[in-house]
């Protein structure tokens, strides 16, 4: 198989087959992600893509699902993806499902026929990176799209019936915007409609201008606590019906179904981590993380 490091797989979505239909990031250049940074972006060669494609044929015959790689393969063109898509079909037929991480802006250049098309070949659910629905925030870690822009490419994706995910990345704002960027976000979110809402809590990661930023005093990071605290205002104020999960680095698990049925009990268990807690542990979990 021809992939590219790094190798990042939804861990929701079954983590096998995958392929890999673009290297490395569009974008490159959120404040708090090296995941790319010393991979350029090109697409992958036909000739590659229909190896992999003859030896997953050999293994996995009957796969039901596939992840498309990689950081946001939809960033291609309609007319560049389609064939790459029904390549896919043409060595796995059976396949029901073809996952992919995107992001917002990747929706742009596409409409909702052409939407309606990816869905129908198979990419009926996807991922999008949102992090933040405020535009302070969004400006400040460089994400490259507005809170219009999620609004709009959102409701492309409700009309082309294709499902997705948006992510709330937990500290990203620092300690003054941290307020406006969780009632913000879940104001954004609310009026989406996403089939899962997950967060994560920010790390800094060495080698990121956020990071860099910190060391020079032009970053406040939030402690563990106001992590939660900020995390239990986003809760607050998101009205989804959807599923939630969280890889926040607290241990008690609140990811599940049925958000607005499980919202009370969420937002009791986060204020008894907050009153409670130890924070300490929680902070050596977070220095101990790799990756984001
Ligand atoms: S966070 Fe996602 S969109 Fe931003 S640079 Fe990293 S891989 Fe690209």
């Amino acid at each position: 198989m021809h992939l590219t490091e790094p190798v990042y797989r939804n861990p929701y979505w079954p983590t096998w087959p995958l392929v890999q239909i673009t290297q490395s990031c569009t974008h490159n250049s959120c404040k708090f992600c090296t995941m790319y940074r010393d991979v350029p972006f090109r697409m992958q060669p036909m000739e590659w893509l229909e190896e992999d494609l003859r030896e997953l044929q050999a293994i996995a015959p009957d796969a039901k699902t596939i992840q498309l790689l990689s950081a946001n393969p939809l960033a291609l063109s309609f007319d560049r993806l389609m064939p790459r898509l029904q390549l896919i079909r043409k060595y796995l037929p059976g396949l029901q499902h073809m996952y992919a991480a995107t992001r917002v802006d990747d929706i742009k250049n596409k409409t909702v026929e052409q939407l309606r098309a990816l869905r129908d070949i198979g990419v009926d659910e996807i991922s999008l990176g949102v992090e933040s629905g405020d535009d302070w925030t969004l400006k400040r870690i460089n994400k490259g799209y507005t809170s219009q822009d999620i609004l709009e490419q959102c409701h492309k994706l409700d009309e082309a019936g294709i499902r997705y995910w948006m992510t709330f990345l937990n500290g990203v704002a620092g300690r003054e915007h941290s307020h406006d960027h969780a009632v913000h976000s879940a104001e954004v979110f609310n009026q989406c409609h996403p089939m899962l809402v997950g967060t994560g809590g920010l790390t800094l990661f060495p080698g990121t201008p956020l990071l860099e930023e910190a060391e020079r005093g032009e970053f406040t990071p939030l402690t563990e606590k106001e992590m939660l605290e900020e995390l239990r205002t986003f809760v607050e104020h998101l009205a989804c019906d959807c599923k939630f999960i969280t890889h926040h680095t607290i241990a008690a698990n609140l990811s599940g179904p049925d958000f607005l049925k499980r919202k009370p009990y969420i937002l009791s268990t986060l204020d008894d981590i907050i009153q409670h807690g130890d924070m300490d542990a929680l902070e050596t979990i977070r220095t101990n993380k790799r990756t984001l």
